[in-house]
């Protein structure tokens, strides 16, 4: 039995956080009605003059600062020549010739230990527009068209889906806190193309290389890897397909990548310069002015969590991971909630939410000031865990105000020692059998009280309080 190993480099689309356009003013946001954000520049009409959209460097930049990479001097841009209906003027404009930056590297963790993935290079890139098939027609939405890209080309370094997966992950972080993009997989503002390739293990000849799109998640990813490179393996083994190089087509229902059209080379496509857009000069100040202004990277975030704020590895982790739950954890440390408890809240609540609704961390859609209103009321002991825990879910679901909605039903903790003791006195002499039992030394006993005195205040009693009670008057019963 032979053994295999596969090679696989990545390219990665992330769409960049501007609010307009790569080269006109249009707006670049998602989710507008079909050609609502479309002019003759974007549209791609014989005669428009592009203007470089200088946040989109910008981000360019902070993209090249975060995968420390080499930011090339000067930089241009070039038109890549095909045709398809998304695209108009039958060119893409992205840069081949002196890109943002080349040779950069991101660390990765895997259960194999760190590994460095090496970068070739970034380029800045427009988007395509989207074709929309339905009753039989096929139409254009040009909406995308012009939307400013980064491009990120890996060297062919990985070895395993559990690498690629750990590399997105890992870029995710590195450019959502960066601020350069918000990388959702689900809304496309990050895009993955998988080149694999599988040779005999210890061979340094590559092997016959296929590229894979349109996987939209990361375990549709790992899922196309499995497959396709068991594709080439058998392939190989047993003669009964012969491997192309070409583009493949992930069909994640399907569970099978159906192939596209053969894959072109750079040739193909008569890259040549566009000397509508002229050079930009990316100085060494320019450089240092947008590093100044980058926001805390999730490391930085992470050595503070774990450090001065206390909080254990498995939850800075977790927090860490996504830039939204982070900023949820900013916001509510601004509210000067103790760490431990926004961590708690965060991790433990709002998460178990989520899984409830089976979505992703960055959809958590909560009002922050309401939450930190419902945390202190727990603090300040003015409801039980329980009763906030309600509320939460209704924070989530209904926006309700949580302090009004305390008022108005009466959640009020009932902390009154005397009402308690009064509860409490009625269901020793209701149960004597269970006191008896208590006392011959079953503990469970115990909790069966504690539920009868919660459920006697509408769940609404000082759990540690009735406790307390509870083990001094059982002893005296
Ligand atoms: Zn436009
Ligand atoms: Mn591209």
């Amino acid at each position: 039995m032979k053994e295999y190993e596969i090679v696989m480099g990545l390219e990665v689309h992330v769409e960049l956080a501007t609010n307009s356009k790569l080269f006109c003013s249009c707006s670049a946001k998602f989710g507008a009605d079909a050609n609502e954000h479309v002019c003759p520049a974007c549209a791609g009409m014989p005669g428009m003059l592009p203007i470089t959209n200088k946040n989109a460097v910008e981000l360019g930049i902070a993209a090249s600062i975060v995968t420390n990479s080499q930011i090339t001097p000067v930089i241009s841009f070039d038109k890549k020549n095909y045709f398809y209906p998304d695209l108009s003027c039958g060119y893409q404009i992205t840069q081949l010739y002196a890109p943002i930056c080349k040779n950069g590297w991101v660390e990765i963790e895997t259960s194999q230990g760190t590994k460095r993935i090496t970068l070739k290079q970034i380029h800045i890139e427009e988007d395509a527009g989207k074709l929309v098939h339905s009753h039989g027609v096929s139409l254009v939405d040009y909406n995308r068209c012009s939307v400013p890209l980064v491009e990120i080309v890996s060297n062919p370094d990985f070895r395993s889906a559990e690498e690629v997966i750990a590399y997105l992950e890992k870029l995710r972080a590195l450019l959502s806190f960066a601020g350069v993009s918000d990388c959702k997989m689900q809304e496309g503002s990050m895009r993955c193309d998988v080149n694999l390739s599988v040779r005999e293990k210890g061979s340094d000849k590559l092997g016959i290389r296929t590229e894979m799109k349109n996987m939209n998640s990361l375990s549709a990813i790992e899922r196309a890897i499995e497959y396709e490179s068991q594709r080439h393996i058998d392939a190989i083994e047993t003669g009964c397909e012969e491997l192309v190089q070409e583009t493949r087509r992930w069909d994640d229902a399907a569970g099978k990548s159906f192939s596209m059209r053969n894959k072109e080379n750079a040739t193909d496509y008569r890259y040549f310069p566009n000397c509508d857009i002229m050079p930009i000069v990316v100085s060494d100040e320019w450089i240092e002015n947008v590093k100044a202004k980058l926001p805390e990277s999730a490391h930085v975030k992470y050595a503070r969590m774990t450090g001065e704020l206390g909080i254990s590895e498995v939850d800075a982790k977790i927090i860490t991971k996504s830039k939204h739950l982070s900023d949820i954890f900013d916001a509510l440390m601004a509210h000067n909630i103790p760490a431990k408890d926004v961590v708690t809240w965060i991790v433990v609540e709002l998460l178990s939410l989520e899984t409830e609704e089976n979505k992703s961390y960055d959809d958590i859609d909560i009002d922050c000031d309401k939450l930190a209103d419902l945390i202190a009321m727990v603090n300040k002991k003015e409801i039980n865990r329980t009763v906030a825990k309600k509320i939460l879910t209704l924070l989530y679901t209904d926006k309700i105000d949580p302090v009004t909605y305390v008022k108005e039903n009466n959640l009020g903790m009932v902390s009154d020692t005397g009402a308690l003791e009064a509860i409490i006195a009625q269901l020793i002499a209701e149960n004597p059998a269970s006191v008896k039992e208590y006392k011959d030394g079953n503990a469970k006993v115990f909790t069966f009280f504690v539920g009868k005195t919660m459920k006697q205040t509408s769940g609404k009693a000082d759990p540690a309080v009735v406790r307390e009670i509870l083990a001094k008057m059982l002893e005296e019963a």
